[in-house]
C-alpha cells in the first residue's frame, strides 16, 4: 500500500459495498517492452487481461476512459450515469443511421459491461453456420461446440442466473437460480402464454440471485444500466479486472490509443497513446491485442496506416470495417390498467427464443427473440416521443402514467452486409485523430424480419391485456467490422483472433463476430476472449518471435478462472 505524503493511508478504491481493488497496482515503464499491450479494458479486454496476468505474462491494458470507483463515481440516478458512455464524436449515415454516442458503447474500465443489461444467452449452434444453412450471411471458422466449454465456464465466472432448463439452441441450465418475475416479465409471460409461445423467466442474466464471494445479491432497484452500485450485476470491472491486478496486470486509465506501431520487420512493437494530460506516450510491447469495440477497433487500425499497410493495419483483404452489424431492437410499449412498475426489477429477466431460427413459412431467413426491457423514466420519455409523438402536456400525462406501462423489445438478427461499415471521417476528435464514420443500411431480408417481429411483439402485448400499444424502431448491440474467417482474402482475423497480416497483432472483442444471431452478444464476446487467452498462453513465447501459425485447439485452462468461480448459488440448479 502506497502512503500519502501526509502519512495517511489512501482511501481504498471501492468496487461496490464490499469489494476493494488490490493495491498497489504493479506499473510498467513505457520503455519496458511488456509481453502484451491490450487496447481497451471492456467486456473482452477485461477477461483477456485477467487470464494473461494469471498465466504470468507482463500485461498492460490501455483504457481511454476512467477507472471507476463505484462508491465515489456512480449514482443510482438515470441522468447522473451519462458519463458511462462513449460520447466522443462519431459520424453516422446510411439509409438507417445508427444512433451513436450515449447508450451505445462504454468508456471506462469495464467498457460496455458496465452499462449492459446483462442478458446472457448463448448463441445457437445454427448461428455458426448461417451461410451453409441459409445461403446468406457467413459461416464462422469455429462451431458452437468449440465455444460451448467457454460458455459453461463464463456462466460460472460472472456468474449467470437463469432457469433450470433453457429449451432453445443447445438446451442447458444455469449455475445460479432464476430471479423472481417483475411486472414487465409478467406481461411477457402472460402475453406469450395466451398465444402458445414458450417463455423462460428469471434470466439468463449475469446478475446475482444469491451472494457470490464478495458480491451481494440483487436488490431489485432497477439501476442496472447505470452500472449497478450494489455490485450484483457482473461487469469485468468487478469480475475480472481485480484478479488481473492481483496477478500483476497494469490497467492504465485515461489512456487513449492513437496508433499501433509496426517495425521494419513487419511486427507490432507497441502502441502510441495519449495519457490523461494529453501527452503523447509510447508503450513498447512484444505483441498487441486490440479490444476496443466494433467501432473503435477498426477506427484504430485504420488510423494506424503506415508504409507497407497504406489502407490500415490488418486490412490486406479490404474487409476491415466492413460487415458491421447491429441487431434490430424495436421497443414495443403497452399501457395496462393495473400497475406494472417497470423499474422494480432488472430490465433483463424474461424472454422467448421461439422465433430464433429460420422458419420456412416466413419470407425471410433467420429470426428474433422477444425480451423484457424496463426503461427508466428518461429513456421511457424519449421512447414515447419517438413512438407516439408525445410532447408537451401529452408527454406529461404519459409520464404521470409511467407505472402503468410495460416495454418489450425485439432482438432481431440483421445479416452482415458489405456496405454496412466503419470508415474514417474527415472530422477529428480532441486528440486530432480522425473519428469513425458509420454507414448502416437495412436490406430486404432485414426489413421483412423486422416487420414480422415488430407485429408479433405487438400481438403479445395485446394478448397480455394492454389497452394501448406503441412501437419505436431502434437498433442495439454493434458487432462485426473485423470479422474472423479462414480465408485471409475475405476476413481480418483467424479463428483465434490473430490478424492474417501481422502475426503478433490480435483483435479480441465483438468486432470479430461473423454473424450475430438474435442473442445478446456479451457472453459470446467474453467466451471468445477466454478462448483467445488459452490459445496465447499455450503458444507461449512463440507469439513474440515466430510467424508460424499453430491452428490446433488449446486446452481449456480451468485453473485460470477468477476466485469464487466454483461457488454455488442458492438455490443452485445442477
Ligand atoms: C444500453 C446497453 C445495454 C446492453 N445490454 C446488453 C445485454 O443485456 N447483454 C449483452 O450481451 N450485451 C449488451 N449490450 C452490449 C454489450 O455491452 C457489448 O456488446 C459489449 O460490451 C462489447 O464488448 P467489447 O469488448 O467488444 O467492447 P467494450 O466492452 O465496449 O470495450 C471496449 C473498451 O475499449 C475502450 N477503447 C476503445 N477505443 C480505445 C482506444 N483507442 N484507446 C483506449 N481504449 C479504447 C473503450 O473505452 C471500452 O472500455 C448492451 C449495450 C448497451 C449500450
Ligand atoms: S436491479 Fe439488481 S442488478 Fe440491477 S442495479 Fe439493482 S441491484 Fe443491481
Amino acid at each position: 500500500m502506497a502512503w500519502l505524503s501526509n502519512g495517511n493511508k489512501p482511501a481504498p478504491h471501492r468496487l461496490g459495498p464490499m469489494q476493494t481493488l488490490p493495491q498497489p497496482m504493479r506499473t510498467y515503464p513505457d520503455s519496458e517492452a511488456v509481453d502484451y499491450c491490450v487496447v481497451g479494458v471492456g467486456s473482452a479486454g477485461g477477461v483477456l487481461l485477467q487470464r494473461l496476468a494469471r498465466a504470468g505474462f507482463r500485461v498492460v491494458g490501455l483504457e481511454a476512459g476512467p477507472f471507476w470507483d463505484t462508491e465515489r463515481d456512480w449514482v443510482s440516478d438515470e441522468k447522473g450515469s451519462h458519463e458511462l458512455y462513449w460520447t466522443d464524436l462519431r459520424i453516422t449515415g446510411g439509409t438507417h443511421p445508427l444512433a451513436l454516442g450515449a447508450n451505445n458503447s462504454g468508456k471506462g474500465v469495464g467498457g460496455g459491461s458496465v452499462h449492459w443489461a446483462a442478458f446472457a444467452p448463448r448463441f445457437h449452434p445454427s448461428d455458426f453456420r448461417v451461410y451453409s444453412e441459409d445461403g446468406m450471411g457467413a459461416d464462422w471458422p469455429i462451431s458452437y461446440w468449440d465455444l460451448k466449454p467457454y460458455y459453461e465456464l463464463l456462466e460460472k465466472e460472472i456468474p449467470v442466473a437463469g432457469p433450470a432448463w433453457f429449451p432453445w439452441g443447445d438446451p442447458h441450465g444455469h449455475p445460479y437460480g432464476p430471479h423472481p418475475l417483475g411486472g414487465v416479465g409478467d406481461v411477457l409471460v402472460r402475453g406469450c402464454s395466451r398465444l402458445g409461445i414458450r417463455t423462460v423467466a428469471g434470466g439468463p442474466v449475469a446478475i446475482l440471485s444469491a451472494s457470490h464471494g464478495d458480491r451481494p445479491h440483487c436488490i431489485y432497484r432497477g439501476f442496472c444500466l447505470q452500472g449497478c452500485k450494489v455490485g450484483a450485476k457482473a461487469s469485468t470491472l468487478i469480475t475480472h479486472v481485480p484478479d488481473a491486478i492481483d496477478h500483476g496486470a497494469e490497467i492504465r486509465a485515461h489512456s487513449m490509443a492513437a496508433r499501433v506501431s509496426v517495425n521494419k520487420d513487419g511486427r507490432a512493437d507497441g502502441v502510441l497513446y495519449y495519457d490523461r494530460e494529453g501527452k503523447e506516450c509510447f508503450q513498447r510491447a512484444r505483441a498487441v491485442i486490440v479490444s476496443g469495440y466494433a467501432i473503435e477497433t477498426p477506427r484504430l487500425l485504420l488510423n494506424s496506416a503506415c508504409p507497407g499497410h497504406p489502407h490500415g493495419l490488418a486490412n490486406s483483404s479490404g474487409t476491415l470495417g466492413k460487415y458491421l452489424m447491429a441487431q434490430a431492437g424495436n421497443i414495443i410499449a403497452g399501457r395496462f390498467s393495473e400497475l406494472i412498475r417497470m423499474y422494480k426489477a432488472p430490465p433483463a429477466h424474461a424472454l422467448t427464443e421461439e422465433f430464433y431460427e429460420t422458419d420456412p413459412r416466413h419470407d425471410f431467413a433467420r429470426g428474433f427473440a422477444i425480451q423484457t426491457v424496463g426503461p427508466l423514466p428518461i429513456a421511457f420519455a424519449k421512447q414515447m416521443i419517438a413512438a407516439a409523438g408525445a410532447w408537451g402536456w401529452g408527454l406529461r400525462r404519459v409520464m404521470m402514467d409511467y407505472n402503468h406501462w410495460a416495454a418489450l423489445g425485439v432482438l432481431g438478427e440483421i445479416l452482415p452486409w458489405e456496405d454496412n461499415r466503419v470508415e474514417l471521417a474527415e472530422e477529428r476528435d480532441q486528440y486530432g485523430l480522425r473519428v469513425a464514420k458509420v454507414t448502416f443500411n437495412l436490406h430486404d431480408n432485414d426489413l421483412k424480419l423486422i416487420e414480422f417481429a415488430k407485429n408479433k411483439v405487438m400481438d403479445v402485448m395485446w394478448a397480455a391485456g394492454a389497452e394501448d400499444v406503441v412501437q419505436e424502431s431502434r437498433f442495439a448491440h454493434l458487432v462485426g467490422a473485423a470479422r474472423m474467417g479462414s480465408d485471409p482474402a475475405a476476413s481480418v482475423v483467424d479463428k483465434f483472433g490473430r490478424t492474417h497480416d501481422i502475426s503478433n497483432l490480435f483483435i479480441c472483442d465483438g468486432s470479430t463476430l461473423p454473424t450475430q444471431g438474435s442473442a445478446n452478444p456479451g457472453l459470446t464476446i467474453q467466451a471468445l476472449a477466454a478462448r483467445t487467452a488459452d490459445y496465447l498462453i499455450r503458444q507461449g513465447d512463440a507469439i513474440f518471435s515466430s510467424s508460424r501459425r499453430d491452428e490446433s485447439e488449446p486446452a481449456i485452462r480451468y485453473d485460470l478462472s477468477p476466485p469464487y468461480t466454483q461457488f454455488k448459488g442458492n438455490p443452485r440448479i445442477a
